[in-house]
């Protein structure tokens, strides 16, 4: 069988024998559309129709689709070698890019472990952080605190820093490691510390702080667990109190990481520094799967320093070199551009044209930081009744939740953007209409 000359039907037909798609269940996927290519902003259809793309694929493809620079750094690695193990060997592109990766991340972070993605990343800072306290003769201090509505990833030790009880991973907690929840900040990005709800974090600390490897959050931007921006006094004052504990403190920059926010790393909206960061999505410019965990000469002195005095992980396909080639491409055009202005008029733009949507019916509250538009509805958005919509207005959008959000490329035109907000708003009013409707009935 020829599967290029299959037609769109066709090869979803195929897809649903035997392939399971992200958070759905097998043989019923719901609505799913064949890719044939992507260029630039536009995401093109197998049946011939263009989208485009409001998520830069889950906030990785920061330079849109098909660009020629990525596309060379790509195939002139592929020249030398697509994959060599990491055991014993290396290689320059994989040397470039922890070198630029400690040059560009917040100060101290001097220290690169490549993995293949975001949950591993995670993944990997959990057990650096517990290897450190192993190896200082502390090994009680084995759970995490974190604050609730985060989202660290789907691997298990990453589920259980999701609120246990509310959650997306709220099925397996009797399964999972049970982690120490604060309350999630309750200011906005714009607003100062509100010291009641922070102390509900302190306190936590300090009653737990004997069993605490480290405290790990997302900074300034919750990201899946509903989109939420809050102050960088905030975490400011989570630094501030892990210095006074000497807890570590690990940032998961793989979302806000590269721009996004409107700093090249969230972190400096707080003029903070972890002790850990980890780094994916966007690190590859949506090309290759890759990440990276990062930590300071604290954490890399106290695992070099204990009884087992290696770090105990090695993925086969660590710093994969296609991965890293694209990697250094891609970190090399954000910043041989303006990114900033660039961010900042997306800002711009977003503000205009989604803060309007405020007023309408059924919209709890509309926020944009960065290249980042949200719009948070009062109840649940039925996804699969607006994927139809969605995909006839020509663009490619994935609401969650009570959630619909833009994380457009860095690289997309006014008009383009305009033609986003535009069908994002339709799209609220149509919600607003159909339960107004509702209400009648
Ligand atoms: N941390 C954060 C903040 C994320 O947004 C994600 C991905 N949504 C992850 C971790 C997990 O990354 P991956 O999907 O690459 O495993």
């Amino acid at each position: 069988m020829s599967f290029e000359l299959l037609t769109s039907e066709q090869l979803i037909e195929i897809d649903k024998q035997f392939i399971w798609h992200p958070y759905t269940q097998f043989g019923s996927p719901g609505q799913i559309f064949s890719v044939k290519s992507a260029e630039g902003v536009r995401i093109k259809l197998t049946d011939n129709r263009e989208l485009i793309d409001g998520i830069s694929s889950w906030w990785s493809c920061v330079h849109g689709y098909n660009h020629p620079v990525l596309n060379q750094a790509v195939k002139s690695q592929l020249d030398n070698m697509a994959h060599v193990m990491f055991a014993g060997l290396t290689h320059g592109p994989a040397v470039k890019l922890a070198k630029k990766l400690v040059d560009i991340t917040p100060a101290g972070l001097n220290k690169v472990f490549f993995s293949d993605s975001g949950s591993v990343a995670v993944e990997v800072a959990m057990k650096m952080a517990l290897q450190y306290w192993i190896s200082s003769k502390q090994p009680q201090r084995c759970k995490f605190l974190t604050i609730k509505q985060g989202y660290h990833g789907d691997t298990l030790s990453t589920m259980s820093l999701c609120d246990p009880h509310s959650g997306m991973h709220h099925l397996f907690h009797q399964s999972l490691q049970h982690q120490f929840f604060a309350e999630s900040p309750n200011s906005g990005f714009d607003e100062g510390l509100n010291e009641t709800n922070f102390d509900h974090f302190a306190q936590m600390l300090k009653r737990n702080k004997q069993n605490i490897a480290a405290v790990i959050l997302e900074p300034i931007v919750q990201g899946a667990g509903g989109m939420k921006f809050y102050s960088p006094a905030y975490l400011k004052a989570v630094r501030e109190l892990c210095d006074e504990y000497e807890l570590l403190l690990i940032a998961d920059e793989i979302a806000t990481g590269f721009g996004r926010t409107g700093k090249l790393f969230a972190c400096e909206h707080a003029r903070i520094s972890p002790d850990i960061m980890c780094l994916g999505k966007a690190l590859s410019g949506g090309y290759i799967t890759l990440a990276a965990t990062l930590c300071n000469d604290k954490v890399s002195d106290g695992i070099n320093q204990g009884a087992a005095n290696i770090f105990m992980h090695g993925p086969t396909y660590m710093a994969n070199p296609l991965a890293c080639a694209v990697a250094n491409a891609s970190i090399d055009l954000l910043l041989s551009e303006d990114w900033q202005s660039k961010v900042k008029s997306i800002e711009q733009q977003l503000k205009q044209e989604l803060l309007p949507c405020k007023n309408m019916p059924g919209v709890k509250d509309v926020r944009v930081l960065g290249a980042i538009g949200v719009i948070e509805m009062e109840e649940k958005i039925n996804t699969q009744s607006l994927l139809p919509k969605i995909i006839e207005k020509g663009v490619w959008l994935r609401p969650f939740g009570n959630i619909i959000y833009l994380t457009p490329p860095f690289i997309i035109s006014n008009e383009d953007l305009s033609i986003l907000t535009k069908s994002l708003c339709e799209i609220v009013s149509e919600i607003s209409f159909t339960r107004s409707k509702s209400f009648v009935i």
